[in-house]
């Protein structure tokens, strides 16, 4: 598989771009690029029929100059130390581009979560946190929910944390709404996503019902976005998932839409009320707005050329290659980049957190306002450092998350 790798090699790419841009010492970014811990643990599971499985379980943690450490656990069978270390750094640059008090770590394990039973699941959660458990926490670093894993997998994971160092449910987030989970915390992504574009295309002096925009997957990311998107009026002409594209010239009934995959077990396949297209074509659509919300690597050298969009928003982490991108970023295309495009989720962990933190609980009306906030001001302070210094919002991006990151590092001290 390997989004994950691949978004991995675009983020050092794009580290170095900043980092050369500010002229920063080998040394420095030797410091700021090295993980501070890494962990392989052996996880020996009990199996439903009697044996046992030995599973290998990882927990990077990148960087904590700003914060606790924040990043999702993974359960795939690619999982291994290559694939966590590089998604732990991502936490770092993602974190502190939104600008919340935290640093990254990433964790997994390699195992594919659809061929365990649930009572399986549950033991190798557990038997995971009980060889990580002392280094993990709501002060040292908090898990989350991330490909494979879910708010039930969170739920096991409080519980066991809990029963070595006490009620503290700020210990991991992304738990159910019943388990001190956050409002809002499911649709964050997508709507940060559709935030973002709705702020975008006021900077451009556009209006959403002038827009024609195509979406690349319609799972938890895809589908909010869609929902945001329509209600600010955009046009919402084409949408997809693993069974094809769907396009609709008028622009997509995308509340209809939503209704199919709900009723669908969350897939599009047999929705009628659209035109049916390969699925790749929906990169190649004469839209205004083109948005990757499924997997890595889909805009390639190979398919660059034939991709119209003048705006891209990147909601999956590494949707465009770094070769393509330099030939987007010369043709002009504006990429709203991932690092920032897809930052809702973990905001508003760290929202769940905050409540947790306090013991009070918000109301869904404060988690949108905060997030809209926090978004709001990340895409300002990224739109004017771009323009300042006449460089990408991609390059502004990384420039403005490893200068606060190598700050706090040199305010801390060594
Ligand atoms: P998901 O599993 O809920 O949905 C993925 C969707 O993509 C599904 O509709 C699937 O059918 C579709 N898809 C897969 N391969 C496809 C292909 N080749 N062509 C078209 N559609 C395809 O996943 P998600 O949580 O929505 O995440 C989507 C992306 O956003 C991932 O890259 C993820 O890493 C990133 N992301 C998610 C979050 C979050 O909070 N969920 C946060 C940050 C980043």
């Amino acid at each position: 598989m390997g989004s994950g790798m691949k978004a991995f090699h675009a983020t050092q790419v794009y580290f170095n771009r900043a980092a050369d841009l500010m002229g920063m010492d080998e040394r420095i970014r030797t410091a700021l690029l090295t993980a501070k811990r890494e962990v392989r643990v052996q996880i020996p599971v009990e199996m439903d029929n009697g044996t046992v499985e030995t599973l290998l379980g990882y927990r990077v943690q990148h960087d904590n100059s700003r914060g606790p450490m924040k990043g999702g656990l993974r359960y795939h069978p690619a999982v291994d130390m290559d694939e966590v270390r590089s998604l732990a750094a991502l936490m770092t640059w993602k974190t502190a581009v939104v600008d919340i008090p935290y640093g990254g770590a990433k964790g997994g394990i390699a195992v594919n979560p659809r061929s365990l039973s649930v009572k399986e699941l549950e033991r190798v959660t557990r038997k995971f946190v009980d060889q990580i458990h002392d280094v993990i926490g709501p002060h040292a670093d908090i898990p989350a929910p991330d490909m494979g894993t879910n708010y039930q997998v969170m739920a096991w994971l409080r519980n066991q944390w809990e029963k070595y160092h006490g009620f503290n449910p700020a210990c991991v987030t992304g738990k159910p709404v019943e388990h001190y989970g956050a409002e809002g915390r499911e649709e964050a992504t997508g709507r940060g996503v559709g935030l973002l574009a709705f702020k975008l295309f006021r900077r451009f002096g556009k209006s959403p019902r002038d827009n024609r925009v195509a979406i690349q997957g319609f799972g938890n990311v895809g589908t909010h976005a869609a929902k945001f998107l329509h209600e600010a009026e955009f046009k919402v002409v084409a949408i997809s998932d693993i069974s094809g594209a769907y396009f609709r010239e008028s622009g997509l009934d995308i509340p209809g839409a939503l209704r199919y995959a709900m009723h669908h077990e969350g897939r599009l396949e047999g929705y009628s009320d659209a035109d049916r297209l390969p699925a790749e074509k929906l990169l190649e659509l004469d839209v205004e707005l083109l948005i990757p919300a499924a997997i890595g690597n889909v805009v390639t050298n190979e398919n660059v050329s034939r991709v119209q969009a003048n705006v891209i928003l990147e909601a999956a982490n590494g949707p465009i290659h770094p070769k393509a991108d330099a030939i987007l970023e010369k043709r002009g295309v504006t990429i709203l980049p991932d690092i920032l495009a897809n930052a809702g989720g973990v905001t508003v962990s760290y929202f769940e957190w905050v409540q947790n933190l306090q013991h009070y609980k918000w109301g869904i009306n404060r988690v949108r306002q905060e997030l809209d906030h926090v978004l709001g001001s990340a895409f300002e302070q990224v739109w004017q450092e771009s323009h300042d210094a006449k460089i990408s919002l991609r390059t502004a991006a990384y420039k403005l998350a490893i200068e606060r990151v190598h700050r706090a590092t040199l305010l801390g001290g060594f």
